[in-house]
């Protein structure tokens, strides 16, 4: 199947189990592959490094919606403040004060998810659940003025435990109701819940996923 057939097929299969967002991710592809998703009318495209991702917003249509996905250095902030849609990877207070920071120089507002930490891999950032409860608890986050925290991102162990993938889920999904239900500063609101890729979005939809971020099942595999 080529990569317009994959997007339109995934796209029915999402749109099936409710309204769920698609960010297709990207990384390692090329613009021309990027395309053809393009003109399978796909506008967000996710990726994890940000000089790579600046590249491609230099060569492709302007009307993309760019999604950072991946661990994002402070000092990379700034290739991609000027016009990045989303930022998901959030995974510590110091990113985010450097997000604000460059967010401002740009006169914009940038929209970011905080990532939790839900699998039980060591490797994974990511805030633990606990420190992002304790976190919007307090008033700490309401000086970042130039950011939009508009939610959470996860990733799952990567098994082939289907209970333990939705476990994970589950808890992320508590956790982000439990957010919800908070008196949350001027800045922040919970609104997108993105988890899910190419081996389990199927499973983070029926969790309450609101984005799901799909790769390989679109693009094929990666090398
Ligand atoms: C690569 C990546 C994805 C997509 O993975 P696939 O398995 O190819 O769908 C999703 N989220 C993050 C954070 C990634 O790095």
């Amino acid at each position: 199947m080529s990569i317009q057939d994959n997007m339109k097929a995934l796209r029915l299969k999402v749109e099936k189990n409710g309204n769920c967002k698609i960010v297709a991710v990207s990384k390692t592809k090329t613009p021309a592959d990027i395309m053809e998703a393009y003109n399978a009318n796909q506008r967000a495209f996710g990726e994890n490094k940000a000089q790579e991702l600046a590249d491609k917003y230099e060569k492709l249509p302007k009307d993309i919606e760019w999604h950072m996905i991946g661990h994002l250095q402070r000092n990379k902030v700034k290739y991609i403040a000027p016009f990045v849609y989303m930022i998901q990877s959030v995974d510590s207070l110091r990113l985010l004060e450097e997000i604000n920071k460059q967010a401002a120089r740009n006169g914009r507002k940038i929209r970011c998810l905080l990532q939790a930490h839900i699998a039980e891999e060591e490797t994974k950032f990511g805030f633990s659940l606990d420190e992002l409860k304790a976190l919007f608890q307090t008033n700490q986050l309401a000086q970042y003025e130039s950011i939009f925290i508009a939610g959470l991102m996860g990733m799952a162990t990567f098994t082939s435990d289907e209970n333990q993938v939705r476990r994970e889920f589950r808890s992320l999904k508590n956790t982000f109701e439990e957010l919800r239900a908070l008196p949350l500063t001027a800045n922040a609101k919970m609104e997108d819940l993105s988890m899910g890729m190419s081996g389990d979005y199927a499973i983070a939809i029926e969790e309450g996923s609101t984005i799901v971020r799909v790769g390989s099942a679109i693009f094929g595999g990666r090398s």
